[in-house]
């Protein structure tokens, strides 16, 4: 705080704004198309942002990157599918298409930190972006697409894929579940996952947050007497 001026929460506040306005735009009530977005991350999580949804409460800087991305002249439109004896569509959005190549910017993931080390060390796509990124490729016709993570501390970390059949199948029989569930109203089982420790509705599926209390393993079995020496 400088002065009177928050300047914190000014600046979340206009970022929170720009990620509003770079959201993908899923229509709640539109059961019949489900988002590409919505299938290669947890289910639950997307069941519970067309029913009864949670305003995340922070957005990572370098997460708007793709959002920006799609806005620019290389950005892409997204295209539907049509799921096979479902009358149902997967919609996804690449954020470009160069030279027949499918591309997509993503933060690192969680779990490999967000520091310029750490984000070097990454030795394959976290699991979401490569279902992402495989979807794509199918979606758009083409054959090889490539996933940049951007530390921000400028360092890339590039992983390039050839797409693969089986892995668009299972994408497209959890769009088939996802639609499903939805139009029955029924909610998707939990998916424990990395994905969890950020998501907005922890306390729904798991219990509440609680600052752990450090004790000691003495205390822990109230054992009595002296206190084991440091
Ligand atoms: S806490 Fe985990 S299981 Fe529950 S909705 Fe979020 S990501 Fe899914």
């Amino acid at each position: 705080m400088m002065g009177d001026r928050d300047y914190r929460s000014i600046v979340q506040n206009a970022i929170d704004s720009i990620g509003r306005e770079l959201e993908l735009g899923i229509d709640a009530e539109d059961v019949k198309n489900i988002h590409l977005k919505e299938v290669t991350g947890c289910m639950r999580r997307a069941y519970y942002d067309r029913t009864d949804a949670k305003e995340v409460k922070s957005r990572e800087f370098s997460g708007l990157l793709s959002g920006l991305l799609r806005k620019m002249q290389y950005g892409c439109e997204s295209k539907r599918f049509r799921v096979e004896d479902a009358d149902v569509t997967l919609e996804g959005r690449a954020d470009m298409v160069v030279d027949d190549v499918v591309i997509l910017f993503r933060p690192p993931p969680a779990a490999a930190g967000d520091d310029a080390e750490a984000s070097g060390r990454m030795e394959a796509p976290h699991a979401a972006d490569a279902l992402y990124l495989n979807a794509c490729m199918w979606i758009y016709g083409k054959e090889s697409g490539i996933i940049v993570y951007m530390s921000g501390y400028q360092k890339e970390v590039m992983f390039s894929m050839a797409r693969n059949k089986k892995m668009f199948e299972e994408t497209v029989r959890r769009t088939r579940v996802l639609a499903s569930l939805l139009k029955e109203k029924k909610t998707p089982i939990l998916e424990p996952s990395s994905e969890c420790t950020t998501c907005q509705y922890y306390e729904r599926c798991y219990t509440t947050r609680r600052n752990a209390k450090q004790i000691s393993l003495h205390e822990m079995f109230g054992l009595g007497g002296d206190k084991p020496e440091k």
